[in-house]
């Protein structure tokens, strides 16, 4: 027999996690389930100038927004990819960039027919193959599905915005959804007695708010999933030492880049967003090796322009909860874990966890099947994250400092001990299942920190040598080619989505 639907569902917190799940449960789901949000303003949220991934559009195209205005709304640039700057040793640069690099033939990935003609003695980068990169090295960008009439595929790009704005243009689509806000803090947690499912929050005010499904969006505090419910947390320090941020935006800098920059530092690194009226920066570090005044100092010291503000301290523990489903309650967000910002997956996780909600929504008998898949699959996501970001730290060659020797000697996860021997061996990459970050992700890490194959794939020696200068050499033209036709970024979002008057005064 057919269970009986949810009909309520309450979100604690109204930070990116808390509007974006009210955003898009309220178009998944329609009036069939009422929603409602708790949020208070006296503490506030996280939402600092935050980078994403390319996953993110797909939340505009869900709820039919233009994207354009989504950016004025939130002083929005593009993003190509992640510069990364010192980590391998001082000096040294390379990016992530969110394209494809060059073209498959035949069995074998790109990645093989570059690595032979590196072993026939050709010098031409991995980035040389790759649109997103050449236009971040020339802070040009625009949108291109293909790159000319080639099969190359084209531009794929992010945003870099204030999370905040981005929040609020979020709240206004879930309020016009029917999501109903209640301001207030939560004083108690009323629990049946039974079973230790929530029944409802209570707010200072006296406010009850009553639902059948909680989704704890209160971030580090965690008021539901740990607090009343006390979920356990994995502590990911031992691979992820970072445990402290400040952070703190400048007055913008020319030229405006399409791309996240994170620059090492003695203990830890920086990162500089771009957006349309300021920069973002951020330093985060290892409180076991540096102290916060001496953070605050290097923040301060490496900015571009000058600071608008005090720095902002945060504190976190690398990790994720035991369970992120349990009983009633979805924990989202911070609340569920957090891996440091280093590769921006941390909206992606929010995002990735609603639609995970979405397809293993329960009724009100809670099946425990579908909590127990939802927990099994949130771990395989946060684990193979978790292993891509261990990678920047491990395969560092810098020795001069203790942070940096301490993090070239971190003990590998099994997962991405394996993916080092397989790449070492011939360059090749596998991806494990549905993990976020695919082959050319870590293809480009493994390349910039320095990882050298042994050899290539055996079958890349069937192309003949003139054939292979001329499949290289043409994916390089069109590439060049394609970029020097872009407007730079600064141009670009000037003409396509300058920031609204509103989020600029801001
Ligand atoms: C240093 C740093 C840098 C980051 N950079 C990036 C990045 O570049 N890219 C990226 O994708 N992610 C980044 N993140 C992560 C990102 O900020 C968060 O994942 C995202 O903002 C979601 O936060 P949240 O909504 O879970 O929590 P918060 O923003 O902390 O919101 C918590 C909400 O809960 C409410 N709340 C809490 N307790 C109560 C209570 N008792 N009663 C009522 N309401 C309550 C608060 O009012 C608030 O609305 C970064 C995080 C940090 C710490």
């Amino acid at each position: 027999m057919q269970k009986p639907a949810l009909e309520s569902v309450a979100i604690l917190g109204g930070g990116t996690a808390g509007w974006m799940a009210a955003a898009l449960l309220a178009k998944a789901l329609g009036s069939r389930v009422r929603i409602a949000l708790v949020e208070s303003a006296d503490i506030g949220t996280v939402g600092v100038c935050e980078a994403t991934i390319p996953q993110i559009r797909h939340i505009n195209a869900f709820l039919g927004l233009d994207e354009n205005a989504v950016m004025r709304a939130a002083q929005a640039t593009f993003k190509l990819g992640i510069q990364f700057n010192d980590w391998l040793r001082p000096g040294h640069s390379y990016i992530h960039a969110f394209s494809d690099i060059g073209l498959p033939y035949g069995l074998l990935p790109f990645q093989q027919y570059w690595l032979r003609a590196r072993a026939l003695g050709q010098t031409h980068g991995l980035w040389a193959y790759s649109i997103n990169a050449q236009a971040a090295a020339q802070n040009r960008f625009a949108r291109m599905e293909r790159v000319g009439s080639s099969p190359l595929t084209g531009v794929r790009y992010a945003y870099h915005f204030d999370a905040g704005l981005y929040a609020q243009h979020l709240r206004g689509v879930a309020e016009s959804l029917g999501v109903v806000r209640h301001e207030g803090k939560v004083a108690h947690v009323e629990q049946r007695p039974e079973d230790g499912f929530i029944d409802a929050l209570v707010l200072e005010s006296g406010a009850r708010i009553a639902a059948e499904l909680f989704i704890d969006c209160s971030g580090f505090r965690a008021l539901l999933i740990e607090g009343a419910l006390r979920a356990g947390y994995d502590d990911w320090r031992r691979w992820l030492p970072c445990d402290r941020a400040l952070a703190v935006a400048s007055a913008r800098v020319t030229p405006l880049r399409p791309y996240t920059q994170a620059n090492a530092r003695t203990a830890g690194w920086q990162w500089r967003i771009p957006l349309q009226a300021r920069s973002g920066n951020g330093h985060v570090y290892c409180s076991e090796f540096i102290s916060d005044d001496e953070a605050a100092s290097v923040l301060l010291a490496n900015l571009e322009g000058p600071a608008l503000g005090e720095p902002r301290a945060l504190r976190f523990t690398t990790g994720m909860r035991k369970q992120t489903w349990l009983r009633n309650c979805v924990a989202l967000g911070l609340a569920a874990g957090f891996m440091e910002p280093l590769e921006s997956t941390s909206i992606h996780l929010i995002q990735s966890g609603i639609s995970r909600l979405l397809s293993l929504w329960p009724d009100r008998d809670f099946d425990p099947a579908l909590r127990d898949e939802y927990n099994r699959q949130t771990r395989f996501e946060y684990e193979r994250v978790r292993d891509f970001l261990v990678l920047h730290y491990c395969t560092t060659q810098r020795d001069d400092t203790p942070f940096w020797r301490h993090c070239a000697h971190i003990d590998l996860p099994d997962g991405l001990a394996r993916k080092l021997a397989l790449f070492r061996a011939n360059g090749q990459i596998v991806r494990d299942g549905d993990e976020l970050f695919a082959e050319v992700a870590w293809l480009q890490v493994m390349v910039g920190q320095g990882i050298e194959p042994q050899r290539h794939h055996a079958l890349a020696d069937g192309m003949e040598v003139a054939r292979l200068d001329e499949f290289l050499g043409g994916m390089r033209m069109l590439i060049k080619r394609a970029v020097a036709g872009m407007p730079t970024h600064a141009q670009y979002v000037a003409e396509q989505c300058p920031a609204s008057a509103q989020s600029a005064t801001r």
